[in-house]
């Protein structure tokens, strides 16, 4: 019974918050998604550069109240109404530009501002009041809302969760991933017997004088809108520099005053990870903005230079071994796992979240790297593989586009796997760690499709990888690789595999060797009785009598 709840609890967490964005395997699509997924008429016009956003949580009445100024860029003449996104719970009070107001109409999650200045003006700015009972998450991370919890002494301690869902739960924006504010900043009002910490750096505390303190941060690099989040509460701070390859970085830490004892040992572990990061991606992507760690009420998620933390201050996933090989529990996986997602989902970002395997796959594999930093490539290596079982070949990982659709659990553990299989193939760990580290510099601070992703690594890497990606990223297929034994040595081929598949393989006869298998049938002449293939590779086996 344990186990069962606890592999529940597991594909929980990488279900991610699609309660709201649609369903891996889904097909059919409603109108409400489509609004949320795609470049509408009413968002393709107007490009966002700056999101001012200011604060106020009431706790008791669990509402909040604020505003959004939100500066843009003009695109085109083609539409005056622009599409604001913000969800059921929450109203606009007054959009106003200048000292202007403008007329609005709302349409379930999304109001369409009237915006009278086209032709005239190359940029626009414009502020937007609200306020209401915002959505409560009911399981954080995997379903966006306010979180409102108080700590063992009774202090409020309150964050929000919107991957997924969506960060219109809880301030109005341009709801869509394809869309960064070029730099943000984050205004929080509190009672001044508690801290409020978000994004960045603190620009400014400034006391209200009615027992209460707004404290302002600020990013000075593109960052999306789920990963815009205030956390309050009565927290402890302290601060180290890391000697990283862009100079000195600052690292904050923060942790509720009854928890930092516990957390100064375990936050430990971010150095390590800093460094293994670096190395094998390149420079940490926002230095200006600094690193930040910060316990949370929840699991953890990787929000731009302020990580959100709940693993309890203990190794693993929640205490679990993902791979089953015990190499899971020597780290903690969320300061690992959610601090790999600054190079690949902050630092890259796709457009469309059906290419959310460029977040997850790769943030996966960075557990295989940092296993292979602390304890050598054989430990990466037997991670990677351990967390085989979990794949559940069910729904292709690319989801569908334009729809608010994420890919499925595979999208991790799968995802891994096929980046490490693509690594056997390079057979060039120093060629390897430069694609890494040239994607991180070229895509830097970029939001990208999938498949410049894709050609990008096949591009540096020289090999054509485009059939690879086809068979593990959009196919549910595994390949098969089929051998028999004749006079002469081995008969071989792939089943299960997509047109023109070939993936090269590393197998051992009474050698090592390379083979390139098609669907065809191949000879290998060999006087070996034995033929097994390299584990690292995922393909499935199966000896033919
Ligand atoms: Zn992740």
């Amino acid at each position: 019974m344990k186990k069962i709840l606890l592999s529940i609890a597991v594909s929980l967490l990488f279900l991610n918050a699609i309660a709201q964005s649609s369903k891996p395997g889904q097909s059919r699509f409603s109108h409400a998604d489509t609004l949320r997924g795609s470049v509408t008429p009413e968002r393709a016009w107007w490009d966002v550069t700056h999101y001012d956003l200011h604060v106020a949580f009431d706790f008791a009445q669990k509402s909040i109240h604020g505003y959004n100024t939100i500066d843009f860029k003009i695109l085109s003449t083609s539409a005056n109404k622009m599409q604001i996104d913000l969800q059921s719970g929450l109203n606009i009070d007054s959009v106003i530009t200048g000292r202007e107001k403008l007329k609005y109409s709302r349409s379930g999650n999304v109001y369409y501002i009237n915006w009278p200045h086209q032709n005239k003006q190359s940029n626009g700015k414009l502020t937007i009041h609200y306020s209401g009972v915002p959505r409560e998450a009911k399981r954080p991370p995997w379903d966006g809302g306010v979180i409102w919890k108080t700590d063992h002494s009774g202090n409020p301690w309150v964050t929000v969760t919107c991957q997924g869902w969506g960060a219109s739960v809880w301030f109005p924006c341009k709801d869509y991933q394809g869309d960064e504010a070029d730099s943000a900043s984050l205004t929080i009002s509190v009672p001044d017997t508690l801290k409020a910490i978000a994004n960045g750096r603190l620009r400014n505390k400034l006391d209200e004088g009615n027992g209460t303190v707004a404290y302002t941060w600020a990013v000075v690099n593109p960052i999306n809108t789920y990963n815009l989040i205030p956390y309050i509460g009565k927290y402890m701070n302290w601060q180290e520099i890391y000697e990283g390859e862009k100079g000195k970085l600052d690292c904050s830490f923060y942790a509720l005053e009854e928890d930092s004892s516990k957390a100064r040992i375990q936050f430990r572990q971010v150095m390590p990870m800093l460094k293994c990061f670096e190395y094998w991606f390149g420079p940490y992507p926002f230095y200006e903005d600094g690193y930040k760690l910060i316990e949370a009420p929840h699991l953890g998620m990787e929000h731009q230079s302020a990580i959100a933390y709940g693993n309890r201050f203990q190794n693993g996933y929640h205490g679990d071994d993902l791979s089953s090989t015990g190499w899971g529990l020597k780290w903690d996986f969320i300061i690992v796992h959610e601090s790999g997602h600054e190079w690949f989902g902050n630092n890259i970002t796709t457009n469309d979240i059906a290419d959310m395997w460029v977040h997850e796959s790769f943030t996966n594999y960075s557990e295989t790297l940092f296993t292979q930093c602390q304890f050598g490539k054989e430990a990466g290596e037997d991670y990677v593989i351990g967390t085989r079982k979990k794949i559940e070949n069910q729904f292709p990982i690319v989801g569908k586009y334009g729809v608010n659709n994420e890919g499925p659990i595979d999208m991790y553990y799968k995802g891994g796997n096929m980046l490490h299989t693509i690594r056997q193939v390079i057979n060039d760990d120093e060629k390897f760690k430069q694609i890494l580290r040239g994607l991180n510099s070229h895509f830097y601070h970029k939001i990208v499709n999938g498949k410049d992703v894709e050609q990008y690594i096949s591009s540096q890497s020289g090999i054509d990888f485009s059939k690879i990606f086809d068979q593990y990223l959009r196919n549910t297929r595994i390949p098969v690789f089929e051998f028999k034994a004749d006079k002469d040595g081995f008969q071989y081929r792939y089943t299960d595999v997509v047109k023109d598949f070939k993936l090269p393989l590393k197998i051992y006869t009474d050698k090592e060797e390379w083979i390139k298998p098609t669907e065809s049938w191949q000879q290998l002449r060999s006087t070996s009785k034995q033929l097994t293939v390299d584990r690292n590779f995922y393909v499935e086996t199966k000896e033919i009598q």
